[in-house]
């Protein structure tokens, strides 16, 4: 079973590079949140590498650029998931939100499972999955998600409860392989993590990244490595390096002959072709 990196944001409080301090002191919150975390997925049984920057930074950001550094040392031995970065959020908002950078699938698809497991669980807008460019998402080298809990200034910091938000991030990181308690079915299956498409189900084969694109009814699907069909995320397709994007209801977004598709993502409108290509 591979490994998790947790890692807590920002340097201990009181030092240069530590959180936000308001109505929860950030660096504490995520001290205890990402020790937690550990300790949830450790009785889990999975692996997990704790990272945490206490000393003060003597340059902009250097604990990040540390954080990321050693997450890739750690990946040169050892088969790691995915990285997990812990925040609280400022600005005054309301809700959890998860970073990505770029368009990892895979990084994608965890991000709004912790997301809605933050969401729900809190009972807190859902702000969703965002792309930034971040020095721990673009920096390391494996699958990365950046977690902001909720917010340390507005009255989400009512709602701070250790135990509870550390249960909702390990919910949402280890309910990743597909996995119906109940009956499949040929064809379409779902459970809380995504949609799966069953091809025998005697031997409860499906697809995977492995098989590529699938046309199934008109439409076109495509799955992550563990077998879900991919979900509001960005996909790129190595043989032709074309990016595509699949909706809410998995099915790639396409125009036709005559007009792009015009299609509305993180706050950007984004054209696609006949064959679903995003158009440059
Ligand atoms: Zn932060």
């Amino acid at each position: 079973m591979s490994d998790f990196i947790i890692a807590v944001g920002h340097t201990a409080s009181g030092n240069a590079g530590c959180g936000v301090v308001d109505r929860l002191d950030e660096s504490k919150c995520t001290r205890q949140i990402g020790t937690l975390v550990a300790e949830y997925l450790q009785q889990k049984g999975y692996g997990v590498n704790l990272l945490r920057i206490d000393k003060s930074n003597s340059y902009n950001c250097e604990d990040c650029y540390e954080r990321a550094n050693q997450a890739n040392e750690i990946a040169k031995t050892k088969d790691i998931k995915l990285y997990v970065e812990i925040h609280i959020n400022a600005g005054g908002g309301s809700g959890p939100e998860v970073l990505v950078f770029g368009k990892s699938e895979v990084a994608n698809q965890y991000a709004t499972k912790v997301c809605n497991e933050l969401s729900s669980t809190l009972n807190l807008p859902n702000r969703g999955v965002k792309i930034r460019d971040l020095i721990v998402l673009n920096k390391t080298v494996m699958p990365a998600i950046l977690v902001e809990c909720l917010f340390a200034d507005s009255d989400d910091a009512d709602k701070y409860d250790l135990e509870i938000i550390a249960k909702a991030i390990v919910n949402g990181l280890v309910e990743d392989e597909v996995s119906g308690n109940g009956e499949w079915k040929f064809g379409w299956n779902s459970n809380d993590v995504g949609w799966w498409y069953c091809t025998d189900i005697e031997n409860k084969y499906y697809y995977t990244s492995q098989n590529g694109w699938q046309e199934i009814k008109g439409e076109w699907y495509i799955f992550d490595d563990r077998g879900y069909a991919l979900q509001n995320c960005w996909y790129q397709d190595k043989n032709n390096n074309a990016w595509y994007y699949l909706d809410e209801n998995c099915k790639m977004v396409r125009g036709s002959k005559e007009n792009p598709l015009w299609k509305w993502i993180d706050n950007k409108c984004y054209a696609f072709d006949e064959h679903g290509r995003w158009i440059k």
